[in-house]
């Protein structure tokens, strides 16, 4: 019989993740009820919000709960169905898959993706998925870029803010990218048609963005919080926008996440500082995938995928994107594709 290998929370982490929070556990597959798939997974998406699902933190979804299933978004394909509207062999995305090599997918919680010939199924897990719905929204709707605008970007060089900075320059912004390392850097400034980059391992970040956005910043996509966010953000322009992305600097710690020191910038410079939580953009996602696919085809928009093989892989991985030793969007490869 065919069983089904998960990872559950044991504990709450305390700090960075470790093995022994999570349990590896092995159970049988129940039978089907009507109206439900078996989704063998492929693919696993790991990201920074998963470090904050386990926690009881303050959060935009519920925690997951001590003893269950760890939650994560995933790609499989249908091995067996109790819909007419899926068949095995359809690659699809369930609601969420879980960090389980079998999801058991309601129909209507499951999207068939349509996997366009030349793109590899990594993508709909990255540029043609979450990652880019975050970068494409957060970025035109939060941002609102114009032309000639100066935009720095943390986090510069991972999943989500490689493909933000490509569609401020496709905007006509002035990019700088705040990233860990001259590779990235110099792949930002090579590759990808960023204007400057900061490596914020090797130089002052403040004197850096002083050198590299003579007319101020104009916007700030903000992926990592703490002193790279105040380095950009005392530097914010008049009518500057923070698009407020993502604070991964502090998702392994308790307590509430400072701010920048002067929130009377805010006040006087007429700023705005704006969340936003992508899972809110998902009814306009078509929109989105529209102009992603058609500036991928163009050649405008490039990304790169990080694949770990190996489920039993998830908990040591995941610290990869706070350390920064992965290169480009991270996955777990669960099982081979079809
Ligand atoms: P990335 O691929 O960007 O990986 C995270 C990166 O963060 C690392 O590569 C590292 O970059 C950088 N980093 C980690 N810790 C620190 C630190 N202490 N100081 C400086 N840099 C650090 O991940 P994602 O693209 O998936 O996520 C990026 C951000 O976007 C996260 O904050 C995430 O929470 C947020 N996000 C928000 C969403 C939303 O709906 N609001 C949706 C998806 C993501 P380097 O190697 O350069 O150091």
């Amino acid at each position: 019989m065919t069983k089904n290998g998960k990872w559950v929370l044991r504990h709450r982490p305390q700090a960075a993740l470790v093995e022994t929070d999570l349990d590896w556990v092995q159970e049988a597959l129940p039978e089907l009820r009507d109206g439900e798939l078996l989704v063998r997974n492929i693919y696993l998406s790991l990201d920074p919000t998963n470090r904050i699902w386990m926690s009881d933190r303050e959060q935009y979804l519920p925690p997951v709960q001590i003893g269950d299933t760890m939650r994560g978004t995933t790609i499989g394909v249908v091995e067996q169905s109790r819909s007419d509207r899926f068949a095995p062999g359809d690659i699809v995305m369930p609601a969420m898959g879980g960090w389980q090599d079998y999801t058991v997918s309601p129909e209507r919680m499951t999207r068939k993706l349509n996997v366009a010939p030349g793109i590899p199924l990594t993508a709909y897990l990255s540029v043609l998925g979450p990652t880019g719905l975050t970068a494409y929204f957060g970025l035109l709707d939060i941002g609102q870029p114009k032309e000639g605008e100066t935009l720095v970007l943390s986090a510069a060089a991972g999943a989500v803010g490689s493909i933000a900075g490509q569609i401020g320059k496709i905007k006509g912004c002035h990019v700088v990218g705040i990233a860990g390392g001259a590779a990235k850097c110099d792949w930002l400034t090579e590759e990808l048609g960023f204007d400057g980059a900061v490596d914020y391992k090797a130089q002052e970040v403040g004197a850096a963005l002083d050198r590299l956005c003579p007319t101020g910043i104009d916007i700030d996509f903000e992926n990592v919080g703490g002193a790279i966010m105040e380095a950009v953000f005392s530097r914010l322009n008049r009518n500057g926008r923070m698009i407020l992305c993502g604070l991964i600097s502090a998702y392994n710690d308790e307590g509430p996440v400072p701010g920048p020191a002067d929130f009377g910038r805010i006040l006087m410079q007429r700023l705005t500082v704006r969340g936003f939580i992508v899972i809110d953009y998902l009814a306009r996602a078509g929109e989105a995938f529209a102009d992603l696919g058609r500036w991928i085809a163009e050649g405008r928009i490039k990304w790169k995928d990080h694949v770990v093989p190996g489920l039993e892989k998830a908990p040591d991985s995941l610290q990869l994107l706070f350390t920064g030793q992965h290169d480009g969007k991270l996955l777990i490869r669960v099982s081979d594709e079809p």
